[in-house]
């Protein structure tokens, strides 16, 4: 059985305030899905210490260096993040392949360098608005889980989790349609080949709790990466229990 898991991707957003203020707010009480939240890197030990002996919460980051250490100015790498006790790392965000260059070789050189050390890669996959119109989104997802099946070994799948979020629908307020998730879920398990259904695929793109429940509803929709309405702890925790 996979256990739902809801992930928060706060961004570049919030401040200490901020943070303190959410999870004042933020009530795990009646959310059964694990949850992790993943703040921008100065804020990871506020998170970490708030999430000390929370069996369902965890902290994650949203990048990583694919180096352990050395000169690699303004990197961070897996062990950094293991000292702080992240669990759960963001590798190949559609905003970090786009704005920062990132390919999916570099990518996966990342997933790599995360299980490596013990963390947990969240790989995100999805296609442009392009590519979805000239009906190559699953061309373009199975290219970008082959470049990490191309360096890693069939079971490293089984230590991971995948989100499909569709670049169209991140941060605009569109959501693919749960059928149209569905489908492509559908695909993914498939290309993760004989540990495909232990792994956890999230759905992420403008989710919030009015369009959770159909979404979650969904066969290989086993939670979600949430941009936005991470933000406001009470929208986040009503996703979590839509989930559970
Ligand atoms: C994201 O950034 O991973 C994301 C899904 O953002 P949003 O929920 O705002 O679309």
């Amino acid at each position: 059985m996979r256990i739902p898991l809801v992930a928060a991707n706060w961004k570049m957003n919030g401040n200490k305030a901020f943070a303190e203020r959410f999870f004042s707010d933020f009530d795990l009480q009646a959310i059964a899905a694990q949850v992790v939240v993943c703040p921008p890197f100065p804020y990871i030990p506020l998170v970490a210490q708030v999430a000390e002996n929370k069996e369902r919460l965890s902290v994650g980051a949203q990048n990583l260096s694919q180096e352990s250490s050395g000169a690699y100015t303004g990197e961070v790498s897996a062990e950094m993040l293991l000292d702080w006790n992240v669990r759960y790392v963001i590798v190949g965000h559609s905003e970090r392949r786009s704005l920062y260059g990132e390919t999916s070789e570099l990518v996966a050189r990342k997933f790599v360098a995360a299980q490596k050390a013990g963390l947990i890669p969240i790989l995100c996959v999805g296609e442009t608005l392009q590519e979805r119109e000239q009906g190559r989104t699953l061309e373009v997802v199975a290219s970008q889980l082959k470049a990490v099946g191309d360096i890693t070994e069939s079971d490293a799948w089984e230590g991971s989790v995948v989100a499909y979020e569709p670049v169209w629908a991140i941060g605009t307020g569109k959501t693919a349609t749960p059928e149209e998730a569905q489908d492509v879920h559908q695909f993914i398990r498939g290309e993760l080949g004989d540990v495909g259904n232990k792994v956890q695929i999230l759905y992420g793109g403008s989710v919030k709790s009015a369009n959770a429940d159909a979404l979650f509803a969904q066969a290989d929709i086993d939670g979600a990466l949430v941009g936005g309405a991470s933000l406001d702890a009470n929208e986040f925790a009503a996703i979590c229990r839509a989930v559970g």
